[in-house]
């Protein structure tokens, strides 16, 4: 019971913490610039992919500012 306490603070620190290091949005346009037309999918991180292998993440990179932002659908 306890280790299972334990694993889940773990999961969900390394959650909020791979989100709040990349950039999170949950719409289909850049958080910094708030352009829509500017942004490309691109293959995510390997440090994502491993740590929120459980979440359907999608990487974009927008061109307006150059900027990486992660998408949870
Ligand atoms: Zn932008």
């Amino acid at each position: 019971m306890n280790l299972f306490l334990t694993a889940g603070a773990l999961v969900l620190a390394t959650t909020l913490l791979v989100l709040v290091f990349y950039r999170l949005s949950f719409r289909d346009r850049c958080p910094d610039c708030k352009h829509a037309h500017a942004i490309e999918r691109v293959p995510r991180p390997i440090v994502v992919r491993t740590l929120l292998f459980y979440l359907p993440t999608q990487y974009f990179v927008c061109y307006s500012c150059m900027k990486r932002f992660l998408r949870i659908k």
